[in-house]
């Protein structure tokens, strides 16, 4: 067994960051009160919260009164869509959204669809770009909602979502991004985004998991998902998980602040990997080239079942995807990389790289000189 696993999947989830682990200690110990509680345990608890809020707020450019704490990214793409939805139901039953978002987007619409919504789900390119066009097209006196990603976390493709939102905002129809892949290594700044609704999830960028973030612009309303108490401004029951929500907060703050000391190095990372996988025979780059994540290296080898690949780079201590954690196991390709037009002989041959901050040269150089031999070995034996 290697000594120390290479760790090349932030795009799936993120070691927690020691700072952020500090910070949560105490509400997992001494500071154990119920923020609802009225004696000094208790609001002390609150203030933590109230703290947290307004950290996401000075980060994000917003008002705290704008933010929820709720319980995971995909939670804070279902309030965002849901709540809308439900919300809007006598001005119209229409959602705009794109046939590569993330499952907790595209399962909410299908869902949605069952209680008289319909959905148009927008093409994207060979690149996985949407065209702005496309959605102002889409947009009908029925719209409630359209609902774009900031990046793709299969591919890394960034969408042109800074124009989709000005053009949303001329219609006067809501704009949510799911931001979920994009906060550990691209700005967030609701203002300059032209988002009404925003997702983040703590753990892509080392924070805690299990705990998701909605940004709400004051005046757009949504219907809580969750009845119950009125925790969060009466958006979210149920008791605060506070250790969870500090941790969020502070791995935000800390993850935009560095952003301008990570991004070089993140970049130098994927290019360094993107120049050396492509000199393998029958590969090819999927997403854009340059509107990417600075963190994504995403690929297809023709005529290879991804899975094999990452079961062989397993054994070499290396942790890949072959794509979306989510959908890993099912034999089908992936929704992305068909949306893409990529044929079946090349869509099954999915691999993505995602370094994070913690990731040396060193590391790359490794992955690099063990990923062409396991590409041979695996199309010679038709695994
Ligand atoms: C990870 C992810 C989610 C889901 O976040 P969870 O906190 O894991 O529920 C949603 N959207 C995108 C783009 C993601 O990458």
């Amino acid at each position: 067994m290697p000594e120390r696993t290479i760790y090349l999947d932030h795009a799936a989830t993120t070691p927690l960051d020691s700072r952020v682990l500090d910070a949560m200690l105490p509400y997992l110990t001494t500071e154990y009160g119920n923020a609802s509680s009225i004696y000094t345990l208790g609001r002390h608890a609150m203030q933590a919260i109230d703290r947290a809020h307004e950290q996401v707020a000075e980060v994000i450019h917003c008002r705290p009164t704008e933010i929820t704490f709720v319980g995971c990214g995909s939670e804070s793409d279902n309030l965002a869509i849901k709540g809308i939805a439900y919300a809007s139901q006598k001005k119209g039953n229409h959602l705009i959204t794109t046939q590569i978002e993330h499952h907790a987007v595209l399962h909410t619409c299908h869902y949605l669809e069952r209680f008289g919504f319909n959905t148009t789900y927008l093409p994207v390119d060979a690149y996985g770009r949407v065209d702005p066009d496309d959605v102002g097209r889409a947009i009908t006196d029925q719209t409630v909602l359209v609902s774009v990603m900031y990046a793709n976390n299969e591919i890394g493709t960034v969408e042109p979502v800074q124009e989709i939102g000005r053009i949303c905002r001329a219609k006067k129809v809501p704009f949510h991004i799911d931001a979920v892949q994009a906060a550990g290594s691209m700005p967030i700044d609701v203002a300059a985004l032209n988002a009404d609704l925003l997702s983040l999830s703590a753990h892509k960028f080392y924070g805690p998991k299990g705990v998701g973030m909605l940004y709400t612009r004051q005046g757009v309303r949504i219907l809580p998902q969750l009845q119950g108490g009125s925790q969060e401004r009466g958006r979210r029951a149920g008791t605060e998980n506070v250790a969870g929500i500090v941790g969020a907060a502070t791995a935000l703050r800390l993850v935009q602040e560095e952003l301008p000391q990570v991004t070089p190095h993140l970049r130098a990372l994927r290019d360094r990997l993107i120049e050396a996988v492509l000199t393998i025979p029958r590969s090819r780059l999927t997403g854009h080239p340059n509107e990417r994540l600075p963190n994504n290296a995403s690929f297809c080898f023709e005529g290879v079942e991804g899975e094999s690949i990452l079961l062989s780079l397993d054994l070499l201590g290396i942790a890949a995807s072959s794509g979306s954690a989510c959908t890993s196991g099912s034999v089908d390709p992936s929704h992305v990389l068909v949306a893409l037009g990529l044929p079946p002989e090349w869509s099954h041959g999915s691999l993505r790289l995602t370094p994070g901050k913690e990731n040396s040269e060193g590391d790359i150089e490794t992955v690099i000189a063990a990923l062409p031999g396991v590409v041979e070995k695996v199309r010679n034996l038709g695994l």
